[in-house]
């Protein structure tokens, strides 16, 4: 494998200055000046707030497809100490977008040279992946009606798997998860008379004991992970009004299911059960949703798109017997597209993990991801 210069050079810019989900401003400007000289047919900016598409259009007609990568850092501080370390305190590229980002401005090079048979391809830059929001804004943003793909990819580094490996596997990808936060709402009374009062203490230890079990209800793989829980009003110094018997309580639980239709039923099972509990308890509840992702199904076309092309590169590649627990939130994009997948790439087995403050995208990947989205582009598009 052989690094390209230029594109470690761009890698590392972008790395220096990262920026959070949906507050991308530098790093498109800094995408859209690579493309000054990469001769796009079409460039499309603040797509979904601040996402671009660039467009090659073949000669003759034919699918669309979409590469996407995204724009978005996390906040997360970095501890590396190398030159191109983040200079945004608290910020830093620990996914690897940067890296992505370098690998499909490098695919926009190759069609800058290598003209779009048929069809048209469409190279997305995409906001907000980290928050689970930027698919969904770039797709009911009215600007992406005209753009909307046949066939839709993306890979994304991974950590711990051999330095350019791919892994992939049709149908299921990656896991729908979503965050859920349960406020129980009862009646605070005094410590020596908590019979007056209506606690939610038998409740919050309840549910948090039902919902690692919430995943028998499912006969496909789901997880329900407790992150969090607070009960009664503790103050700023850790102090516990030991006076009063509380009346209020809060939980917070991730729930993962490899498809969306599985998600839903396991929503409607943990609302029921903790409704349920509450109403016997006395008390009323209130649920709040965060970073809503869904899943990701790879077609059968998709995946033998992927699987020809790295034939054809001579790079190792796996199919998958089991999806990946993480979300990832290409899998509404995909669903835009008839056909598509999504593919990880190997950073190497002694790679510090993905959002870890160590992490940094490897270079020698750039070429790698370049080769293989220049491939499927020429199996499905053709490329002169
Ligand atoms: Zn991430
Ligand atoms: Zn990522």
């Amino acid at each position: 494998m052989t690094t390209n210069a230029q594109w470690t050079t761009f890698r590392k810019a972008l790395h220096t200055n990262p920026e959070l989900s949906n507050q991308e401003t530098a790093t498109p400007q800094s995408v859209l000046a690579q493309f000054d000289n990469l001769n796009p047919d079409e460039v499309h900016q603040g797509l979904g707030g601040t996402g671009l598409a660039f467009v090659y259009n073949g000669e003759k007609s034919g699918p669309t497809t979409l590469i996407r990568c995204e724009l978005d850092a996390l906040p997360i501080h970095e501890a590396n100490t190398f030159a191109h370390r983040s200079r945004r305190t608290g910020v830093s590229h620990k996914c690897g977008h940067d890296g992505h980002m370098a690998i499909v401005t490098a695919v926009g090079e190759k069609l800058s040279h290598s003209k779009v048979q048929s069809g048209r391809v469409i190279l997305l830059f995409q906001p907000a992946e980290e928050t689970g929001a930027g698919a969904m804004q770039v797709i009911e943003d009215e600007k992406f009606t005209p753009l909307k793909p046949d066939y839709a990819f993306a890979l994304h580094n991974l950590p711990g798997q051999p330095l350019g490996e791919v892994f992939v596997k049709p149908g299921s990808f990656n896991c729908a998860s979503r965050g859920m936060t349960v406020k129980l709402h009862g009646k605070t009374s005094h410590a020596a008379h908590p019979e007056d009062g209506i606690s939610p203490a038998t409740a919050v230890s309840y549910i948090i004991d039902q919902l690692p079990k919430m995943k028998a209800q499912i006969n496909e793989f789901s997880l329900v992970t407790v992150v969090g829980a607070t009960l009664g009003a503790i103050d700023k110094s850790g102090q516990a009004p030991f006076g009063t018997s509380p009346g209020e309580a809060t939980i917070m639980a991730t729930l993962r299911t490899a498809s969306n239709a599985a998600m839903e039923t396991l929503v409607a099972c943990t609302v029921d059960m903790i409704e349920q509990c509450a109403k016997s308890q006395g008390l009323s509840v209130e649920f709040g949703w965060n970073d809503v992702f869904y899943a990701c199904n790879n077609t059968q076309a998709g995946y033998d798109k992927v699987i020809e092309a790295c034939n054809n590169l001579d790079i190792n590649c796996t199919t998958l017997t089991e999806g990946y627990r993480w979300s990832e939130d290409f899998g509404k994009l995909r669903d835009t597209a008839t056909e598509g997948a999504m593919f990880t790439l190997g950073a190497g087995v002694e790679s510090p993990q993905l959002h870890n403050p160590d992490y940094d995208f490897p270079d020698a990947l750039i070429n790698t991801g370049r080769d293989i989205f220049v491939e499927i582009i020429r199996l499905v598009n053709g490329l002169g």
